[in-house]
């Protein structure tokens, strides 16, 4: 089975071919910390750690690097605005980034580096750009000049005359010598904070926000590296400089492959952007206020439902959605688990150990749809880590799963049966779903705020219901069942006694 990535660069599905046998190098366009993340800033974070989960899975050895950019305009104006430091508020807000993408499952980055902490290697990389004439100065900002680089606007097919509208730096100098140049430093101006201030040859200032990205990414994968991403916002200017920076410096091509991930779409259309309710519901949609109401696993599984280059809607109804499919997997897990007394999270028996042990034929029939599925699922990954495909596969695997243990009655029957299939099969469903972040761990078993008493209180109720009915006071008996229903608790009765679980 062959990867294909769509790059944007070519505008097609392409083979992937690592620069280095059997290594893979990923940067990836990291937050400004100027203001809390939105849930929209986690999608690349979470596709990127699939993709880096899949490559590693794969085989590959796998490099991520994912940027702070904690020099910039809106970071200083943001400092200025609430009065604190710049970078003390950068470190803030790092540090809740961290946390949330730690909670969404987000733990493969190898290096976060900081644009304030790479200030030399931007200097160097600006000091190469002017060297070889693609750059100049002008009062103390450095500027990039368009117009020296032949295939400049590659990425999105623009040419450098009509660069200006849409880049950050938004009023035409007089001093630029093409309206499309932009700025690799910007001298610093007064008022501005001392930790905004650097010493470079051509005057104390801040580097721009696209060399800082090309220097960062050079130092840690090198000149040529694999894969670069970033939100679709992002191909122009910012990745459209990025390339001319880096590959007029080194005369080598910088990233192989650009893929670019979808824009998160929030319900927000009816609201004028002035109105104080707008706030209100941004607020609601920062990550760590989300993390505080859903349950992370549900957040990242809505996000992976979705190809990752196409818009997400976000909005409560869909994260019920998310919430309903999620149960799908995990009612199916503890499923298995009473019927094969294993931990389901501790994938130890897989499908591919149990293709030479005889079995029934119901068993044959599910090992084989499942071995099916395995490649199917694979399948999905190998085209344009197709999450959303690969999804689908994990529910036909859980519904053929659920009707296994319906039509065998292994949850009913005593007697011996194939449970190793069961417990082979449930392996690799959790497997699988390991390499899309998913079903690492049994999820908190109550999350309703309390401090550890509603698991006993449930048992007490499961234990007075239980006697009820041995006194066959059923009433009694019903409406405990009933009532429980009404907040969303369902009790399930097995061969082993009743089960509750919170919906
Ligand atoms: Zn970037």
């Amino acid at each position: 089975m062959t990867l294909r990535v769509y790059n944007t660069l070519s505008g097609e599905k392409e083979l992937f071919e690592t620069v280095k046998p059997g290594e893979v190098g990923i940067y990836l366009c990291g937050p400004t910390v100027y203001k809390p993340s939105h849930i929209g800033h986690a999608v690349g974070p979470i596709i990127f750690d699939v993709i880096k989960r899949y490559l590693t899975f794969k085989n590959f050895k796998v490099t991520w690097v994912l940027n702070v950019t904690d020099v910039e305009d809106k970071l200083i104006a943001e400092s200025q605005a609430q009065g604190r430091d710049m970078l003390e508020l950068a470190r803030d807000l790092e540090r809740q980034y961290v946390d949330a993408m730690a909670a969404l499952g987000v733990k493969n980055i190898d290096y976060m580096p900081r644009a304030s902490e790479h200030i030399q290697e931007i200097i160097d990389h600006i000091g190469q750009l002017m060297e070889k004439d693609y750059a100049y100065a002008v009062d103390g900002d450095v500027y990039f000049d368009v117009s020296k680089d032949e295939d400049y606007g590659k990425l999105t097919n623009r040419k450098a005359d009509d660069q200006e509208s849409g880049t950050r730096e938004g009023l035409v100098k007089a001093a630029k010598r093409n309206p499309g140049d932009f700025a690799l430093w910007k001298a610093a101006k007064p008022g501005e904070p001392d930790s905004a201030k650097y010493k470079a040859p051509w005057g104390s200032g801040r580097p721009g926000w696209h060399i800082e990205c090309s220097a960062m990414a050079m130092k840690y994968l090198g000149q040529t590296f694999d894969i670069h991403g970033g939100g679709l916002d992002l191909k122009f200017p910012h990745h459209e400089n990025e390339i001319a920076q880096a590959e007029s410096a080194t005369d080598q091509v910088f990233a192989k492959y650009w893929l670019h991930h979808g824009l998160t779409r929030f319900n927000t259309k009816k609201i004028a952007k002035s109105d104080p309710e707008m706030a209100k519901v941004m607020e609601s949609l920062q990550i760590t206020n989300l993390l505080k109401k859903h349950d992370p696993e549900v957040l990242r599984f809505l996000i992976l439902q979705s190809h990752y280059r196409s818009p997400i809607e976000f909005s409560e109804d869909v994260v019920k959605a998310a919430k309903t499919g999620l149960g799908t997997f995990r009612r199916l897990l503890e499923r298995i688990e009473r019927v094969t007394n294993a931990d389901p999270y501790k994938p130890e028996l897989q499908i591919e150990r149990m293709r030479d042990v005889e079995m029934d034929p119901r068993s044959r029939s599910l090992f084989d749809e499942l071995m099916q599925s395995r490649v199917r699922f694979l399948e999905e990954l190998d085209d344009d880590f197709n999450t959303a495909g690969a999804i689908a596969v994990l529910f036909e695997i859980a519904s053929a799963m659920n009707k296994y243990i319906d039509d065998a009655k292994l949850e009913t029957h005593s007697e011996e049966l194939p449970r190793n299939v069961l417990r082979a099969c449930g392996g690799t469903l959790v497997s699988f779903g390991n390499i899309l972040g998913l079903f690492e761990r049994r999820p908190a078993a109550v999350s309703m705020g309390d401090d550890g008493k509603v698991p006993a209180l449930l048992e007490l109720l499961v234990d007075v219901r239980k006697m009820s009915r041995e006194a066959k006071q059923y009433g009694i008996g019903d409406h405990i069942r009933d009532e429980l229903t009404k907040l969303g608790i369902t009790l399930e009765d097995g061969k082993d006694g009743t089960r509750w679980r919170i919906d």
